[in-house]
């Protein structure tokens, strides 16, 4: 696999980030950088804080407190839309495909803040994503469910993201289209995006990643490059999980 080489600059900054709803502290005080052109991956169990951070990240969500810098501004109360005609751009938890509109239209919304998605975004997609394509004038709700991860990986790429934020990608999906998504995520990093991918499949994103942060109850409890944290046995015993066999 040829992957663009990752340069020392972070192009994205989380400092002492606190993400609150009303009185559950759901991150407490997460810092992390990531350099550009790299993968990092935030794991964790099932409410360490992954989507909050994530979501305070894309401005879906107001941090308590703390900062985020992206290429070097203060992003931290920016609101999403305008975060992502800056290239900073979320393929959510769950998907939100909208299942009554074509996969095209789809497609379509995803360049919505970036002044449409032009004849070469979507030709370019097609050619990544034949299936999308092919089925392109289909109700989206008539995908299966990995192929729309595929068209919400898709969409968020019709932004010509520089950083993308991936929640759960693999969730609910069966061991081959992991690999298949997985694939793909290997494929855009290898473009020169850079990914923060957040995850449950902990050994699946460390071993795509470059650098890795462990989270438990909104506390980041490990931290490093990630083929460390995988050859750590007590790292793996603690906090990887059933699926680190895998
Ligand atoms: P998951 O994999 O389940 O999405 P996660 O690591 O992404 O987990 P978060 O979804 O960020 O974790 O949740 C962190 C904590 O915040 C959990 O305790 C969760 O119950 C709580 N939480 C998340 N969203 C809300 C909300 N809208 N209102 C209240 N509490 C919330």
């Amino acid at each position: 696999m040829s992957q663009t080489k990752p340069t020392e600059d972070p192009i994205l900054v989380v400092d002492d980030l606190h993400v609150a709803y009303g009185r559950v502290e759901a991150v407490r005080g997460v810092s992390f950088t990531v350099a550009a052109g790299s993968l990092v991956t935030l794991v964790g169990a099932n409410g360490a804080g992954k989507s909050s951070i994530i979501n305070a990240i894309s401005g879906l969500l107001k941090p308590r407190s703390g900062h985020i810098t992206f290429a070097g501004s203060d992003i931290t109360r920016t609101p999403s839309h305008r975060l992502v005609g800056d290239g900073l751009v979320q393929v959510p938890e769950g998907r939100q495909i909208l299942g009554t509109l074509t996969i095209e239209e789809n497609l379509q919304l995803g360049g919505w803040h970036v002044g449409g998605a032009s004849a070469e975004a979507l030709t370019q997609t097609y050619e990544r994503f034949p299936v999308l394509g092919d089925r392109r004038s289909l109700p989206a709700g008539s995908l299966s469910g990995g192929e729309q991860q595929m068209l919400a990986i898709a969409r968020a790429l019709v932004a010509r993201p520089k950083v993308l934020l991936m929640d759960e990608p693999s969730m609910g999906l069966a061991p081959k289209v992991v690999d298949e998504v997985f694939r793909v995520i290997e494929e855009i990093r290898a473009s020169g995006t850079t990914i923060v991918l957040v995850e449950q499949n902990a050994r699946r994103a460390l071993r795509a990643a470059d650098h890795g942060y462990v989270l438990q109850t909104g506390e980041v409890v490990h931290s490093g490059p990630a083929r460390d944290l995988l050859a750590d046995p007590k790292i793996v015993e603690a906090y990887l999980g059933v699926d680190a066999a895998r």
